[in-house]
């Protein structure tokens, strides 16, 4: 959904919200309605410091001038609104066909490996065939890409853009980078800038990867459950994201060896429950000799154990064939 920028200084055009309410608001750097639909009223109370009587009217005046109405759609068009989402390739073939389509809006996918996996070329192959025109495939969009392990290259992205025949430059420019230090700085970014940043043309937000910076913060047995919340709200946020201003959400995550009494250990993404529930499509990735497999661990709509197979090369992830 688009939303038209009306700036926050409407809601003075209502009663019960005035000039020192809407300062605060402000101050949190919200300049459009459309943003504040993303908060719950809990969120703007503490933030702002407003009564939660008053951030329950805000929220909910902000959903009427945005148009966003709770409203239950019979399943015949639920599908229709399902099917009819966007989605963009992956430039190969066989992924496309195991993710059926290409990596669409809304959905959050995980892609988990080992290191050498594969993992960030994918990461850079979608930040540009996103960008790819809509009778190629692409959205003509532009892609976030919160690079937290320090591991995103401009020169691969340039070795991809002139396999997909682009203009380098142009690619470049239309991929926003971050490379967040610490967690408090990956949520700021999350939760603040991308809020204003999204609404013009953006339809992916990578993160690679997206348990690194809160194992490296919350080491210990103790600090799990504070991990795992500081987890949760990070996820939250991106799902909004994804639902209000129609994103994909791509991330990348580690993999820990699962020990089991008898036979050989296997590998498990990292981050429990938390990162396992907030995925709509899970991946893991590995490396077989010369190929790379990707192989869906958990799906909605694709067989668990379905796989395929590519290669990666200077032009980036291709088909084997
Ligand atoms: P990590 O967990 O360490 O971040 P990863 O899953 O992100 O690992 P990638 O960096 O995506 O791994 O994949 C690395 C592999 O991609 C390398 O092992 C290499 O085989 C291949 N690769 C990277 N760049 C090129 C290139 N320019 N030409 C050919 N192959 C490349
Ligand atoms: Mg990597």
């Amino acid at each position: 959904m688009t939303y038209d920028r009306v700036k926050i200084e409407e809601l003075l055009n209502y009663p019960g919200i005035g000039r020192v309410t809407l300062h605060k608001l402000s101050k949190l750097g919200i300049e459009y309605v459309h943003e504040l639909v993303l908060f719950n009223p809990e969120e703007i109370m503490e933030l702002a410091n407003i009564d939660i009587e008053k951030a329950c009217q805000i929220i909910r005046l902000a959903r009427r001038i945005v148009g966003r109405r709770a409203k239950a759609l019979n399943a015949l068009e639920y599908e229709h609104v399902m099917n009819t989402r966007k989605c963009f390739t992956t430039g190969v073939k066989s992924i496309d066909k195991l993710v059926k389509g290409g990596i669409t809006v809304w959905d959050i996918c995980e892609f988990a490996g080992e290191y050498g996996s594969g993992k960030t070329q994918l990461c850079h192959q979608l930040a540009v065939t996103v960008q790819l025109p809509e009778e190629r495939g692409g959205l003509e969009s532009r892609a976030v890409y919160i690079d937290t392990e320090g591991t995103f290259s401009p020169s691969r992205i340039r070795d991809i853009t002139s396999r997909f025949q682009l203009n380098a430059e142009k690619a470049l420019k239309n991929i926003l980078v971050y490379r967040p230090i610490n967690v408090a700085e990956l949520e700021e970014l999350v939760v603040e800038e991308l809020r204003s940043i999204l609404a013009s043309n953006v339809k992916l937000i990578i993160i690679d990867s997206i348990i690194a910076l809160y194992r490296a913060e919350f080491k210990g047995r103790e600090w799990l459950a504070r991990r795992q919340q500081r987890i949760n709200y990070l996820i939250d946020w991106l799902k909004r994201y994804a639902n209000l201003y129609d994103v994909a959400v791509v991330y990348t995550n580690q993999v820990l060896s699962q020990p089991v009494p008898w036979g050989i250990a296997y590998k498990v993404p990292a981050g429990g429950n938390i990162i396992a529930h907030a995925a709509t499509h899970r991946f893991l990735l590995r490396r077989s000799q010369d190929k790379w497999v990707i192989e869906c661990i958990d799906s909605p709509k694709i067989a668990r154990g379905s796989s395929a197979t590519f290669k990666i090369t200077e032009k980036g992830l291709e088909d084997t064939k």
